[in-house]
């Protein structure tokens, strides 16, 4: 994968999960592209039969590129809990269960811990793949973490997944209890940005290369 290519005009954000939309909207909004999601053309979801978040990113992002014909970005991520050897990882969004009830998700982490006698402070980090691919099969990936520890009972009603129970290292409230601009810390008119979250993370990487 070579990271140099520009972006310019619309791009298909492939995803179906409104949370992730948003937060790539707001991310994208400040460089003029035009996002439109794979939920909203109506393309299928691909099976995501790959061993790690970047597999899976670029097996979203090809499928939706080629389906469009327009370049696309997809995001793979999910929370890795150390004490549970990193899950639930790939497994983020099926911990969900069909309903995407992630107040279950989130009590499932709690009771696991529990039983493994976990003591506090639980640790645990976002991951976030992005991959950006091309009709013609280029594309480029760039990956984002951010660690901090558990917070039980979640806290917070803002964002999406499992944001109310995680609070990121050096701040007191929840990714729950952030809002958008908050979570990502990206200031767009700072030259060296410092973001905060996974995907704003990785989003740096993207913009730095392939946006203007
Ligand atoms: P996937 O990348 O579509 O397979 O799903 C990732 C899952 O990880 C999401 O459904 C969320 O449950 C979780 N996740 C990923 N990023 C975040 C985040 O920023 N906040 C909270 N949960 C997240």
């Amino acid at each position: 994968m070579s990271p140099r290519r520009r972006l310019a005009g619309r791009v298909v954000i492939a995803t179906h999960n409104p949370g992730k939309l948003a937060e790539m909207r707001d991310l994208l909004g400040p460089f003029g592209i035009e996002a439109v999601s794979a939920g909203e053309l109506g393309l299928p979801e691909p099976d995501e039969t790959g061993t790690t978040f970047a597999e899976n990113a670029a097996i979203k992002a090809h499928a939706a590129s080629r389906a469009s014909t327009l370049p696309a970005l997809a995001d793979d991520s999910g929370v890795c809990v150390h004490a549970l050897d990193g899950a639930p990882g790939l497994f983020s969004a099926r911990w969900g269960g069909p309903d995407k009830d992630f107040a279950a998700a989130m009590a499932r982490v709690e009771r696991e811990l529990a039983s493994r006698d976990v003591p506090e402070p639980r640790r645990a980090h976002f991951v976030s793949a992005l991959v950006l691919a091309w009709p013609d099969g280029h594309a480029a990936l760039f990956e984002g973490r951010v660690f901090g520890t558990l917070v039980f009972p979640p806290r917070g009603s803002l964002g999406f997944g499992y944001d109310p129970m995680f609070r990121p290292d050096g701040h007191e409230r929840t990714f729950g209890e952030m809002s958008s601009a908050e979570k990502h810390g990206i200031d767009f008119a700072d030259p060296d940005p410092d973001p905060l979250s996974h995907r704003a993370r990785a989003f740096v990487g993207l913009a730095r290369a392939c946006l203007s």
